[in-house]
């Protein structure tokens, strides 16, 4: 999925800790600009990363908004500096509400407002604000719905950069695999859990199609409410039964079209994000999750302008994303959709001036809602996991040291902090953290854990 790689302090301090330069292990090329907004009613915006560029490229639009880029910056500068220290913590207890940095940052987050109402504070012209709120969509959520703390997003875009890993993102995760076997590490593929052995509130081990094998402690990385609600007994849970998962709302899904093409298009850049004329009806298409939205929005990734080793010599590649609603019963019969929405994706590409593309096609792959949620193990096809919206978001979303089982721990885009990479590697620093001190292991330098906090009553967790 990922293409967007952004903020790559937290994974230069992970390989740091691990002996290892990230930058020694794979090649990140930070790209400029960021990516070409393209506006179906009209206009194109190249997002620069460049200050000035940026600028000059936003007055094209809105000569008052252009003169507020630098108060957006700086304001959006001290909400991450304020919410940093919440996000690199785990929040596994009530009384990490009372801590003063949270108390601090709280006001920072203006929790009863929304990205759009938010930008509304800078930006008069609804393109404009677009530019700064479609990043909402990284975590599948709605800009006129995600709370404002999320315009840190386009932000962390603009300070710190996009980058392309050569190879694509696929060469972070092999650099990983590398240096963690080379420490040590056993990695198993394609070797399935069946389910995770709960004995005494504790989990024990896990049970394979040919085994079973018992461990001190387990990190559970599959998508939250699907390894819930298939691998571990609904007993065995606490407080996350299947019932309460059923409750809780969910992100929205993609249409991928993934292109092995002959020749490359260089009429467009790395990253393009067409949005539609009506964005907000194509937002309320993709919530309602009852059909696929008519004209949406999609994003382009032609990464081969950037990068030629992603194909053969004389071919490249080409990925089309478009958001649409996750599984549920009222949805779109994505089998009877699927070559219906293909065509709806080229013609799309057609429009972008991308015309001759289907007789260049040498390699093809769809994925739908469908596939996410059948073949790739995702709850509901949701690929951005459990919506971010506050009353799921930190003490309320599952926890990382996940006290409904003893001896788990969570991993990924369905405990704090959320989905996406940076913050689904900061989970994993924090979650091996906690394992570590609850294991009596060495914790590395970095933040100091809590004590572990007293068990709550079950019936005053299910109130929270
Ligand atoms: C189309 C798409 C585009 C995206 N674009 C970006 C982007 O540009 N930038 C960005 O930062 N983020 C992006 N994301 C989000 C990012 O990819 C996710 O947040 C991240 O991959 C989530 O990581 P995870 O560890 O939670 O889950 P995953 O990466 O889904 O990993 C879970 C793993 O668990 C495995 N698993 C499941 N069940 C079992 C089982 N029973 N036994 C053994 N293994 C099992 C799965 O096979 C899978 O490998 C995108 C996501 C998608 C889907």
């Amino acid at each position: 999925g990922p293409t967007f790689f952004l903020y790559p302090r937290i994974l230069e301090e992970i390989f740091a800790a691990c002996g290892h330069d990230l930058h020694a292990e794979v090649e990140l090329i930070r790209l400029d600009p960021l990516y070409e907004l393209v506006f179906e009613g009209g206009g194109r915006l190249p997002a620069s990363g460049d200050p000035d560029r940026l600028a000059s490229a936003v007055a094209a639009f809105c000569p008052r908004d252009a003169a507020n880029l630098p108060r957006y910056m700086a304001d959006n500068r001290a909400k991450l500096d304020a919410f940093r220290p919440i996000l690199e913590r785990p929040f596994t207890h009530v009384a990490e509400y009372l801590r003063p940095t949270v108390l601090r940052a709280l006001p920072a987050m203006r929790p009863l407002s929304t990205v759009e109402r938010d930008l509304a504070r800078y930006f008069s012209d609804e393109r404009v604000r677009l530019a700064f709120s479609f990043q909402s969509k990284y975590l599948g959520m709605s800009p006129f719905r995600c709370p404002s703390l999320f315009t840190i997003l386009a932000f962390m875009e603009h300070e710190y950069g996009i980058w392309h890993p050569r190879g694509g993102c696929g060469a972070v995760i092999d650099a990983m695999a590398r240096v963690a076997r080379g420490m040590g590490v056993r990695i198993h593929l394609d070797d399935p859990v069946q389910e995770v052995l709960v004995e005494d509130g504790r989990a024990r081990g896990l049970r394979f199609a040919d085994r079973t094998e018992r461990y001190d402690a387990l990190f559970i990385n599959a998508d939250f409410a699907h390894a819930m609600t298939t691998l571990v007994p609904d007993s065995a849970r606490r407080r996350w039964t299947d019932r309460r998962i059923a409750r809780k709302s969910f992100s929205c899904s993609t249409f991928m079209l993934y292109l092995g093409i002959e020749g490359r298009i260089d009429t467009l850049g790395h990253h393009t994000i067409v949005l539609a004329d009506e964005y907000r009806r194509n937002i309320a298409e993709i919530e309602a999750g009852r059909a696929p939205p008519g004209r949406p929005s999609f994003y382009v990734h032609n990464a081969s302008v950037t990068d030629p080793t992603l194909a053969p010599p004389g071919h490249s590649t080409l990925y089309v994303l478009i958001p649409v609603g996750h599984n549920r019963p009222e949805g779109p019969d994505w089998i009877a959709e699927r070559a219906r929405y293909r065509r709806l994706a080229l013609d799309r590409l057609a429009a972008l001036g991308i015309e001759d593309l289907e007789r260049r096609i040498r390699f093809e792959q769809v994925i739908t809602p469908l596939e996410w949620e059948r073949d790739m193990a995702i709850h509901k096809g949701a690929t951005f996991n459990l919506a971010h919206s506050l009353d799921q978001m930190l003490m309320f979303r599952p926890h990382n040291r996940f006290d409904d089982i003893d001896g788990v721990y969570l991993v990924g885009g369905g405990t704090h902090p959320g989905s996406g990479l940076p913050t689904i590697f900061e989970s994993a620093r924090i979650s091996a953290r906690l394992a570590a001190d609850d294991l009596g292991l060495d914790i590395p330098a970095g933040i100091a854990m809590p004590a572990r906090p007293p068990r709550l009553e079950p019936a005053i967790m299910e109130a929270l």
